[in-house]
Parts: structure tokens; C-alpha cells; sequence
């Protein structure tokens, strides 16, 4: 074989060999003519910038799942308010719902201070 179809024959490989899908005996050709030849390392170093399809589609499908998540956190923020709006009728009512967020605040603080004073 001449360069040129070494070339060709690694280049056509390359996606293959950077998916990890390519055998021994086919890794040692590669890396082997990678050594000696700058031309090829420069395309396996551009391939390696191009994510492979499967690694996109799982970018995509994480960032689909996030975007849901993030709806869903809006959804569920708009609800809340919906019922404390709606459905909460008395001042009473937010005074207890206050009282009781402060309370929680107020055993955090609390907690935090405790697990303090155990540290020293
Ligand atoms: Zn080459």
C-alpha cells in the first residue's frame, strides 16, 4: 500500500477507532501511522471535536429533559401561587401558613446551631 491509501484506509477507520469499536490488530495500524504521519493526526484531532451521533443524541436528550424539568418547576411554582390566590381566604390563613414557614426557618436555624456547638 502507498501513503495515500494509508492515509485514506486510517482516515476512513478513524471514526470507527475513536468510537472504541475497532480491534486490536486495526488500533495498532492507526496508532502506528498516526506516529509517522501529522496529516492524519490532524484529522483525528478534528474528528475528536465532533461529538459522535450517540453522544449528541444524548446532549440533546438530557437538555430536552432539563428544559421539561424547568417547565415543570414553573408549573408547579404558578400552582402554588394559584391556590394560595384562589383558594386561601382569610388573612388568618396566611398568617398560620407565615407562622409556620418561620417556625421551619427558626428549627433550621436552630438545627444548624446545635450541629455548631456539637462541632467545637
Ligand atoms: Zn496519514
Amino acid at each position: 500500500m502507498n501513503k495515500e491509501t494509508i492515509c485514506a484506509v486510517v482516515r476512513d477507520l478513524m471514526p470507527s477507532y475513536l468510537d472504541k469499536i475497532t480491534e486490536g490488530a486495526t488500533n495498532a495500524f492507526i496508532e502506528q501511522h498516526l506516529t509517522e504521519c501529522e496529516a492524519c493526526r490532524t484529522v483525528k484531532r478534528n474528528m475528536m471535536k465532533i461529538t459522535s451521533p450517540a453522544e449528541q443524541a444524548q446532549a440533546e436528550f438530557l437538555d430536552r429533559l432539563r428544559r421539561a424539568r424547568v417547565r415543570r418547576a414553573r408549573r408547579g411554582w404558578a400552582a402554588a401561587i394559584a391556590v394560595l390566590v384562589v383558594l386561601a381566604p382569610t388573612k388568618k390563613w396566611y398568617l398560620a401558613m407565615l407562622l409556620k414557614m418561620q417556625s421551619r426557618q427558626l428549627h433550621v436555624k436552630l438545627a444548624e446551631r446545635i450541629k455548631n456547638m456539637l462541632k467545637k
